[in-house]
């Protein structure tokens, strides 16, 4: 079958001939691919930065945001049957006995590092016409989101960085208004986090560098959130035209914007960073006022990667809502859907879209 793979030893990237996967225990299930959303992730595995090809295999087959149908379930592979559409969780526990958090089925907490990653870290990821996984790493999809559900993953950044947001912020009484989010970035994640924040009731104000009006602002505007452009007096203009940020979630991976974007958080507020920056020159920052921040206003700032189960479930359920109260906003954020061939120039080119599919589904 056909696969997109990374070979490091050859720094290539292209359409692979892969041996297609077979059940090879009963918990398992074979699942055709339909679509695969292309991410600065996989940008960055095939620019050779990093990614990790399974033991014995010379290339890793990227992809780790994608959608299938179950077309085949061993004896064991409970609750699921040919016809679903199911969305695969990313990383997989470790194996060291002691790791309580991946014991706990919550290997995005993993604590030993040893757990692998489908398409990024020594296991073979989505892209590929075929994968078979174990049951239990499966996420049922309505039908109803064929077309959406290969945004269930990237939603589930945001859905881990918020349900920790909530359990933090029970220190805190309920506030009598909303809150005032800032989100930094108009990517998917960002785009995806905003219509999470406004679906929790968040005020919520988009920042982004190019000026609108563009598909991104657009999408804000559906949502019912503010845009606000990146050279219309920076973060400082923003956070005057806010007031109280009680939440900046960061989705540019830019740790310039981040830490410029804290020293404007308010009282009680939190910053939760989910971007990965590359390293870079080290850069100076007014490391006092934001410590004095940090104590002053009870600020808390919280880095989050991967998702669990229970993220997937939240952004399957939630991506459902966005869908009924925004359809239009939803559809935007697909801007492409293309063949096996065009992988290749997607994953070597800078985005031009929101977010680019490769589609496994002949129709
Ligand atoms: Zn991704
Ligand atoms: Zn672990």
């Amino acid at each position: 079958m056909k696969a997109v793979a990374m070979n490091p030893r050859r720094r290539e990237i292209g359409v692979v001939e892969h041996a297609a996967p077979r059940i090879g225990a009963p918990n398992q299930a074979r699942v055709r691919i339909l679509d695969v959303g292309v991410c600065g992730t996989d940008r960055e595995i095939c620019a050779f930065d990093y990614g990790t090809p399974p033991e014995g295999s010379e290339y890793l087959v990227i992809g780790h945001e994608s959608l299938g149908e179950v077309v085949e379930v061993g004896s064991a592979a409970t609750g699921l049957r040919p016809g679903d559409l199911v969305v695969p969780t990313v990383r997989r526990p470790c194996a060291v006995p002691g790791c309580i958090t991946c014991g706990a089925a919550r290997q995005d907490f993993c604590t030993t590092g040893e757990f692998v990653e489908r398409g990024i870290k020594q296991a073979h990821g989505f892209m590929a016409e075929e994968i078979v996984e174990d049951a239990r790493f499966l996420n049922i999809v309505p039908r109803a989101l064929r077309e959406l559900a290969v945004l269930v993953e990237p939603l589930t950044i945001a859905e881990k960085g918020l349900a920790q947001l909530a359990s933090v912020q029970q220190r805190i009484p309920a506030p009598s208004r909303p809150g005032r989010a800032l989100v930094i970035g108009a990517g998917p994640v960002g785009l995806l986090a905003a219509m999470a924040l406004r679906q929790i009731g968040y005020e919520t104000h988009v920042f982004a560098r190019a000026r609108g009006p563009n598909a991104r602002t657009a999408v804000v505007e559906q949502i019912g959130a503010t845009y606000l452009a990146g050279d219309d007096g920076g973060l400082e203009g923003a956070a005057k035209r806010i007031g109280n940020i009680d939440l900046i979630f960061e989705a540019t991976g830019q740790s310039s914007v981040s830490f410029e974007a804290m020293k404007h958080l308010g009282v009680n507020g939190m910053l939760i960073l989910t971007g990965v920056p590359a390293a870079r020159q080290p850069q100076s920052i007014d490391t006092d006022l934001l410590m004095r921040n940090l104590v002053l206003k009870n600020q808390v700032v919280l880095g989050t990667v991967n998702a669990g189960t229970v993220d997937f479930e939240a952004a399957i359920r939630d991506l459902g809502r966005f869908s009924e109260r925004w359809p239009a906003a939803v559809r935007a954020l697909i801007t492409g859907r293309h063949p096996i061939e065009r992988a290749r120039e997607l994953l070597a080119n800078a985005p031009r879209g929101i977010k680019d599919v490769v589609t496994f589904d002949a129709r």
